[in-house]
C-alpha cells in the first residue's frame, strides 16, 4: 500500500504517518526527517540543505526527488510505504508518478489533512519532538513527564524551524508551492480530504474509514 500524506506543516501528517506505518507494517518516509538526520550528522547532504531548512524554504526539487527515488527502491518498501512531506511541488508529484510508473506501481491513497493557517501557527509553537519521531504538544498532547518522550524516555526538543519567523516562511512555501497539489490530485480523482482540526485519534479514525 502506498499512501501520500499532504497537509500544511503542523497539520498532523507526521503523527498520522507514525500510526499508519505501525498499523500496516510499512516504512514511514519523511523527507524532513531525512534532511534533519543529515544536518545533525553533518553529512554532505546535510550541509547542502541546512540553509534552506533554517530559512523555511523548500529544498530544490531534483535533490529531494533523488533521495526519495533511492529510498523507495529499498527492500523494506516492497510492500508499500507512507510518504510524509513529499511531494511538496507539482514537479515532485509528477516525478513521483514517473518513479512509481517505472516500478509498475501506483499511489493507493492521497490523504490531505486540512487545517487553517492560524491553527498551524498555534500547533507549531507548542510542538515538541522526540529524536525517534514521536510528537507532542505542550497543550493538546503533553508528555507524561515534562520534556521526556513517553515511549523512549529521550529528551524532547523544539525544531529550529518551529520558530515564529520560520513558520511564516514555511506557510508561504506551503501555500505557493504545495497547495496546488490538491488540485493536481483532485483532477486525477486521487484526493481524499480529511478534517485535520480534530484530535489525533479522531483524525486517525477518519483516515481508517477511507483506507
Ligand atoms: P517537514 O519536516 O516535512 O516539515 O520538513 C522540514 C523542512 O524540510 C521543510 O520546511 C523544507 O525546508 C524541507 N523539506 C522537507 N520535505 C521537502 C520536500 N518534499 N521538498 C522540498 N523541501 C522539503
Amino acid at each position: 500500500m502506498i499512501i501520500i500524506l499532504l497537509g500544511a506543516p503542523g497539520s498532523g501528517k507526521g503523527t498520522q504517518a507514525v500510526m499508519l506505518a505501525e498499523k500496516y507494517s510499512i516504512p514511514h518516509i519523511s523527507t524532513g526527517d531525512i534532511f534533519r538526520y543529515n544536518i545533525k550528522n553533518d553529512t554532505p547532504l546535510g550541509k547542502e540543505v541546512k540553509l534552506y531548512i533554517e530559512k523555511g524554504l523548500l529544498v530544490p526539487d531534483q535533490l529531494t526527488c533523488n533521495i526519495v527515488e533511492d529510498r523507495i527502491k529499498q527492500e523494506d518498501c516492497k510492500n508499500g510505504f507512507i510518504l510524509d512531506g513529499f511531494p511538496r511541488t507539482i514537479y515532485q508529484a509528477e516525478m513521483l508518478d514517473e518513479m512509481l510508473g517505472k516500478q509498475q506501481r501506483i499511489i493507493d491513497y492521497v490523504l490531505n489533512i486540512a487545517v487553517d493557517d492560524d491553527v498551524v501557527i498555534k500547533r507549531l509553537s507548542g510542538r515538541r519532538m522526540c529524536p525517534n519521531g514521536h510528537i507532542y504538544h505542550i497543550d493538546s498532547n503533553p508528555p507524561e513527564v515534562e520534556g521526556k518522550c513517553n515511549v523512549c524516555q529521550k529528551d524532547l526538543y523544539i525544531r529550529n524551524d518551529d520558530q515564529p519567523e520560520t513558520v511564516k516562511e514555511r506557510l508561504i512555501a506551503y501555500n505557493n508551492a504545495t497547495k496546488p497539489l490538491e488540485e493536481f490530485y483532485e483532477r486525477s480523482k486521487r484526493l481524499i480530504n480529511i478534517n485535520g482540526e480534530q484530535t489525533p485519534n479522531q483524525v486517525y479514525v477518519e483516515v481508517l474509514k477511507v483506507i
